[in-house]
């Protein structure tokens, strides 16, 4: 996008007669690019295939994991792309950070980040005006303002108040962000591969989602998985995240206990490191439904409650089935 404004252009159509029928603005350049199109941008640009590679943001999980939801890629914020819009509010700033250099940097992509650690403050993820998902690209010549009503991004009076640097979320944030570099996560007076926590903490946030989202309250309670949601949800998981994690496994039993988690509910999670399955086994086992067994109602409008789930519709299928059942 630098290398476009600074030819006079926009990045749309830089990229239109550049790369021509390649794929860019239709995939999530931050997290990867075919290898077609980035060996075409390196070409144009002059660089190696290596530079080009490390634009991509690294989590550091070294295999490729299994996607936990369409389009999105584990504790890789999601921008919910569909063509060239962007549903989600997965790119985060820095307001103080873009007046200082007008460029989205890699870290603000990580889903446990969500302070600058520059200015000590919690990052948006929506223009302050309306709200709108950034999305760099679509502004003709500003990256840096609201492609939609044309707010500018790096405006002092959006800077904000810095954080207290003893803040829980805060020190979670420096924590994580150490462990990413030394790769070793310390938990509690152990140390663990970095890539077994992010395998770990990934299953536990999934585990625990929806009742963390009530224990918060101030939250829908449907407001899916850990990378599309919005900054202060994840501040506040990680927060959660981050207290459990202290006093493991002592802290996270209790909680689970508490919410009715079972080995069963981790049934569906791919992977399950040896620090998190050391841990389940304090658990109860947990059962299965069993889906023969359940009563079936052979009235159309007693099923099609069930399929259109109306409000109240719970009340309404249980008097109907009760009243045509033997
Ligand atoms: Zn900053
Ligand atoms: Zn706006």
């Amino acid at each position: 996008m630098r290398v476009a404004h600074a030819e006079g252009t926009s990045p749309q159509r830089w990229a239109q007669h550049h790369l021509r029928h390649l794929e860019l603005w239709t995939r999530d350049a931050d997290r990867a690019l075919p290898t077609s199109t980035m060996s075409t941008l390196a070409a144009h640009l002059g660089c190696s295939m290596d530079s080009i590679t490390a634009l991509s943001v690294d989590t550091g999980l070294d295999d490729r994991q299994p996607r936990c939801h369409a389009g999105v890629e584990p504790w890789i914020t999601a921008v919910g792309l569909f063509h060239r819009i962007r549903h989600l509010h997965g790119l985060q700033y820095c307001p103080a950070c873009l007046a200082e250099e007008p460029y989205f940097r890699r870290l603000w992509r990580l889903a446990f980040v969500t302070h600058c650690p520059v200015h000590h403050r919690v990052l948006l993820d929506g223009c302050v005006r309306c709200d709108a998902p950034i999305v760099p690209h679509r502004h003709e010549r500003l990256p840096t303002h609201c492609p939609i009503c044309g707010m500018d991004l790096a405006h002092p009076t959006i800077s904000g108040e810095p954080t207290d640097d003893t803040t829980m979320a805060y020190v979670s944030q420096s924590s994580w962000l150490n462990a990413q570099s030394t790769r070793r996560f310390a938990l509690g007076t152990a140390s663990i591969p970095w890539h077994d926590a992010l395998k770990g903490c990934r299953a536990l946030i999934a585990v625990h989602r929806c009742s963390l989202t009530q224990t918060l309250r101030m939250l829908p309670p449907r407001s899916g998985v850990f990378e599309a949601q919005r900054v202060g949800l994840r501040m506040a998981t990680m927060q959660w995240l981050h207290r459990v994690l202290a006093h493991w496994p002592r802290a996270w039993l209790e909680d689970a206990r508490r919410g009715h988690v079972t080995q069963r509910s981790f049934h569906r999670q791919a992977s399950i490191p040896p620090w998190l399955q050391h841990a389940l086994q304090f658990l109860h086992v947990g059962h299965t439904r069993d889906r023969w067994r359940r009563a079936r109602a052979f009235q159309v409008h007693i099923r099609r409650l069930r399929q259109l789930r109306p409000p109240h519709w719970r009340t309404d299928h249980a008097q109907q089935f009760a009243r045509w059942a033997p």
